[in-house]
């Protein structure tokens, strides 16, 4: 991906992100986070000059090797995706700013036993599978909040910030609405223990997932595309 190319594509995202954002609430602020997973180091650091600081990948291995390639760039690296038991201390070790995907009680788990050892916190999200689909990690909708202040008051050295979906697959577009819909209903149920991150949005559905409260969305093909 050359500069212009980058350019044009984060003109294009902001763009999109500002009036959806406008058309919730003047003051609603949202988070982007490149997600670079399919694509290269070289084409990390040509959108970085452009100006995007926040990118995120779903691998332990892939955080590990591009955040050590860009090691020179104040990059803020996010993790979103399934973390394994065995990976998890390498997880710890490169610091990530986020972990938006703590699936379960039983993760919560063994990732604050490896912090604590290790004497370090994490900013995590807990995942909520809120289209309920076989194929998504996350706890059910109607178990989310007790889960939530569940880990929250027994892992105390991971730092619940908030929520994260994904949308649910289908062109339905009222499904997807629901599915984003039951996630900010549980994120405003949480706001009281202290939660301040609602990460849902992809690249086909960011619009609509800020239209419904989102302040991190989570664009990966729409942000380093080529045409
Ligand atoms: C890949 C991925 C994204 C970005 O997906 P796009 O559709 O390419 O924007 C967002 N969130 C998670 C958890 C992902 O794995």
């Amino acid at each position: 991906m050359n500069k212009n190319q980058a350019i044009k594509n984060l003109d294009e995202i902001i763009t999109n992100i500002e009036s959806a954002r406008l058309s919730l609430d003047a003051h609603h602020i949202v988070q982007l986070v490149a997600i670079s997973k399919y694509h290269t180091t070289d084409d990390v650091k040509t959108l970085y000059e452009c100006g995007q600081r926040a990118f995120g990948e779903n691998k332990v291995q892939d955080l590990k090797e591009k955040s050590e390639v860009l090691v020179d760039l104040p990059i803020s690296w996010h993790f979103v995706g399934r973390l394994q038991t065995n990976k998890i201390n390498q997880l710890i070790d490169l610091n990530p700013v986020l972990m938006h995907s703590l699936e379960s009680i039983e993760m919560a788990e063994e990732l604050d036993k490896r912090l604590k050892v290790k004497n370090k916190t994490m900013n995590c999200l807990l995942q909520i599978n809120s289209a309920k689909e076989d194929t998504k990690a996350g706890v059910m909708p109607e178990v989310a909040v007790q889960t939530y202040q569940n880990i929250k008051g027994n892992f105390s050295n991971i730092n619940l910030c908030g929520v994260m979906s994904i949308g649910a697959h289908t062109d339905d577009e009222n499904i997807i609405k629901q599915s984003f819909k039951t996630t900010k209903e549980i994120f405003d149920l949480l706001k009281h223990d202290g939660a301040t991150i609602c990460s849902m949005g992809m690249s086909g559905d960011y619009k609509l997932a800020i239209e419904l409260g989102s302040n991190l969305i989570r664009v990966g093909s729409a942000i380093f595309k080529e045409n």
